[in-house]
């Protein structure tokens, strides 16, 4: 939902976020990712779903009940929510802003509605989108992964459609067929990033007041 009042910002800090429908891969790129990649972290969504087997509370998620939804959002605490299959999912402006501006690099895993949102308010976000390599490999995917009831499969497979058709508004799509080649190219797109001019600069300061260029 649209955070009416905030300007556009712009942070030394890079912001990644990564979009997909589920099941494509998107969670388990973005954890080799950060395997890789110790300058980048990844901010931790609330969300109103219930948790998956595995999962623990502030790890993939900050699990909460629909009342303490609303209150963050009455409190003005989300720089984006959306509603996503039936529940509700938000970035919190907690941890986000700070480590933007101290310089450090964020990667938001978030649905494209968060994703249209948050290119409004950081004009310099990085958009990038999953898509998996067939509709026949996503469902297999969901399948195999064993944590949803085939009922909510069915709806994120029916959901899916509507998200693919937003990956034209990105910047960068990714498709993740072969692990090993997404997860190249989404490296790729990260130290793409580091190497534009303001990045560099901020950087390599030494370099550039050494060469003249500060
Ligand atoms: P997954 O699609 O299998 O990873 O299932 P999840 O239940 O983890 O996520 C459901 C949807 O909510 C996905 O599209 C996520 O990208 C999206 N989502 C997760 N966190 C956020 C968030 O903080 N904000 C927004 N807008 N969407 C989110
Ligand atoms: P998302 O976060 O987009 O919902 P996940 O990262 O949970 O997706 O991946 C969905 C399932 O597909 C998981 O069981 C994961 O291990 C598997 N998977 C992810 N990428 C690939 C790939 N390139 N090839 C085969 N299986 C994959
Ligand atoms: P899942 O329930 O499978 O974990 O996630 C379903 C969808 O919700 C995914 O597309 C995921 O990216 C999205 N999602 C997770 N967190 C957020 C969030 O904070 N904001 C938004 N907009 N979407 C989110």
């Amino acid at each position: 939902m649209k955070n009416e009042g905030t300007q556009p910002m712009e942070t030394p800090g890079n912001l990644f976020v990564v979009a997909a429908p589920s099941g494509a891969g998107k969670s388990s790129l973005v954890k080799a990712l950060l395997e890789l990649d110790s300058h980048l972290q990844v901010s931790v969504s609330h969300t109103t779903r219930a948790p998956r087997g595995q999962e623990q509370n502030g790890r993939e998620y900050w699990f909460i009940r629909p009342d303490e939804f609303q209150s963050m959002i009455d409190r003005g605490d989300f720089f984006e929510w959306a509603e996503v299959h039936g529940n509700r999912y938000g970035t919190s402006r907690e941890g986000i802003e700070a480590r933007l501006m101290a310089g450090e690099d964020v990667v938001l895993e978030i649905d494209y509605q968060g994703a249209l949102q948050i290119k409004q308010m950081f004009v310099h976000a990085v958009l990038i989108f999953i898509l998996p390599p067939s509709w026949a490999e996503l469902e297999q995917r969901l399948r195999r992964r064993g944590e949803d009831h085939p009922d909510v499969i069915a709806q994120r497979l029916v959901n899916a459609r509507v998200e693919v058709a937003q990956a034209q508004h990105f910047d960068y799509v990714i498709i993740n067929g072969l692990f090993e080649t997404a997860l190249f190219d989404l490296k790729t797109v990260v130290h793409s990033q580091r190497l534009k001019y303001v990045a560099q600069r901020r950087v390599k300061s030494g370099v550039f007041a050494a060469l003249d260029l500060l």
